[in-house]
């Protein structure tokens, strides 16, 4: 058999079912591409033998009836894994080791899945670029010297880098479908709700939710499907049936409405952004879809609110990281107060004090109302917009990203232009709704470029043929020389 770990999730799916390969053959051959990869420094921790021991099992009992039998699977360094160090890129939880497994992880295994290792991710899921991890940058397989975007930076390059058959990441603010875009992925993030959050560690509650990474959209239909679940442990899980997206994919989209905001064109945005935008829309219209330009008017204020919500939910959340419970204890300090600070302050990196010190600011008396209240109410008329919206269109089309990868170190020291980045991602996480990034063309330079479509709450049915549809016309070919292989 040719190369197995160049194999879509599905087929490798395939493949094991119809006893063309083994679990065990499936999981030497990431062990060895794994070992192989240090240069791209995506995984945290891995669980090598465990996964080789895991796969000799499945390959005993053979319960093929599942919907992921004996896949390796590794996931983003945020996902607690029981009696395996989660770290969620911080120093703070360098020696943390769950007591128990987080409900979407779980789902995998009950599927037939394994854990191959936990991959890096910016610290506390905060950046997008993988530049913020204790444990080092990430780097992109397309090219070295460029950022694989992030926060969930370390399972796209897993992922494109054939690390990894499939994996999962959380997207607060994008960290799902900006490292996609980055790295010629597909990348969903789900309708609030729709995935539990139970076991993942917090960034900001109201916003984060996990989603798959592969590489086709029907490989993303099959996680999907594995992961969503309604969860009573999460009490702001949907209680709805199970869907079976993956059965269900098709590539009919005649007749569907698409929007085309306005408001995304924005300032300065390069040409090739432009064309990939444009192509896209051709694209859906050959395919028999409908174009429709349509406005959302409070697209502008998206970022600005973000930048608020999520670090006042940031603050909130990580007050627990005391040194008192778990984690890192300085030992320096003389009385207890000293040693919550210190602790705080060797713990944290730069980033995530910053947001905590926005987070504080915007929650204060006195600027409570001025910024955290206001920010709760434009994030209503964003929802509005969104909801006005799809009372005429089916879906929403728009540019993953503003540019393709950048170089590492380019914006680590600018965090509003790092910020920008994250221009036509935020509104769903605002609005809550799905959001999907497919890998749709290149830069000049031959960098992946993802388009995004966004949808109405728990349409990911609709989202996932549209982006099947657009999959199937594009020109975009995953093709990499593995240089960082030693
Ligand atoms: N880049 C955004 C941020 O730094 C989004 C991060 C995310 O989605 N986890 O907040």
């Amino acid at each position: 058999m040719t190369d197995i770990t160049k194999k879509s999730l599905t087929q490798i799916v395939k493949a094991i079912k119809n006893k063309e390969v083994s679990s065990t053959e499936v999981t030497s051959a990431f062990i060895k591409n794994i070992e192989k990869s240090k240069k791209l420094n995506a995984f945290i921790t891995t669980c090598l033998d465990q996964a080789l021991k895991k796969a000799k099992e499945f390959d005993k009992k053979q319960k093929l009836n599942l919907l992921l039998p004996g896949i390796p699977i590794a996931v983003k360094d945020l996902f607690c894994t029981k009696g395996v160090k989660t770290t969620a890129g911080s120093k703070m939880l360098e020696n943390f080791i769950p007591t128990y497994e987080s409900t979407i992880t779980e789902n995998l295994w009950s599927e037939g899945a394994f854990l191959l290792g936990k991959l890096n991710c910016d610290e506390y899921a905060m950046g997008s670029s993988n530049e913020t991890s204790f444990y080092g940058n990430v780097v992109n397989p397309i090219e070295d010297k460029y950022v694989p975007g992030g926060s969930s930076g370390g399972s796209a390059s897993a992922l494109a880098a054939d690390l990894t058959p499939t994996t999962i990441g959380t997207d607060t603010g994008g960290s799902i479908r900006q490292p996609a875009s980055f790295t010629g992925t597909v990348g969903l993030k789900p309708t609030y709700g729709l995935c539990s959050r139970w076991g993942i560690v917090a960034f900001a509650s109201s916003l984060d939710q996990a989603g798959p990474m592969t590489k086709t959209v029907e490989d993303c239909a099959l996680m999907l499907e594995s992961m969503a679940a309604f969860d009573k442990k999460d009490s702001t899980s949907i209680k709805k049936n199970k869907e079976n997206y993956s059965k269900n994919l098709k590539d009919g989209i005649k007749g569907l409405k698409i929007g085309i905001p306005k408001e995304y064109r924005v300032e300065n945005m390069p040409k090739e952004i432009d064309n990939l935008w444009e192509n896209g829309k051709k694209i859906l219209k050959d395919a028999g879809a409908k174009i429709i330009d349509i406005s959302l008017s409070h697209t502008k204020y998206a970022l600005p609110t973000y930048y608020i919500v999520a670090p006042a939910e940031a603050s909130s959340n990580l007050a627990r990281y005391d040194g008192v419970k778990y984690g890192y204890r300085s030992t320096k300090g003389s009385n207890l107060i000293e040693m919550y600070e210190n602790t705080r302050s060797e713990g944290f990196g730069d980033e995530v004090k910053r947001r905590i010190l926005i987070g504080t600011y915007v929650l204060s008396s006195g600027y409570y109302d001025a910024y955290y209240l206001k920010a709760q109410k434009v994030r209503k008329l964003i929802k509005e917009d969104f909801d006005r919206s799809f009372k005429d269109v089916d879906a929403i089309l728009t540019p993953s990203t503003p540019s393709a990868a950048f170089k590492i170190g380019e914006k680590k020291d600018d965090p509003i232009s790092m910020y920008l980045n994250d221009i036509f991602t935020v509104p769903a996480n605002l609005a809550g709704i799905p959001a999907i990034s497919v890998p749709s063309g290149r830069d000049k330079k031959g960098f992946p470029l993802g388009l995004q479509l966004i949808g109405k709450t728990l349409d990911e049915q609709k989202l996932l043929n549209i982006a099947l549809a657009i999959e199937k016309r594009s020109v975009f070919k995953q093709s990499l020389k593995k240089w960082w292989e030693n």
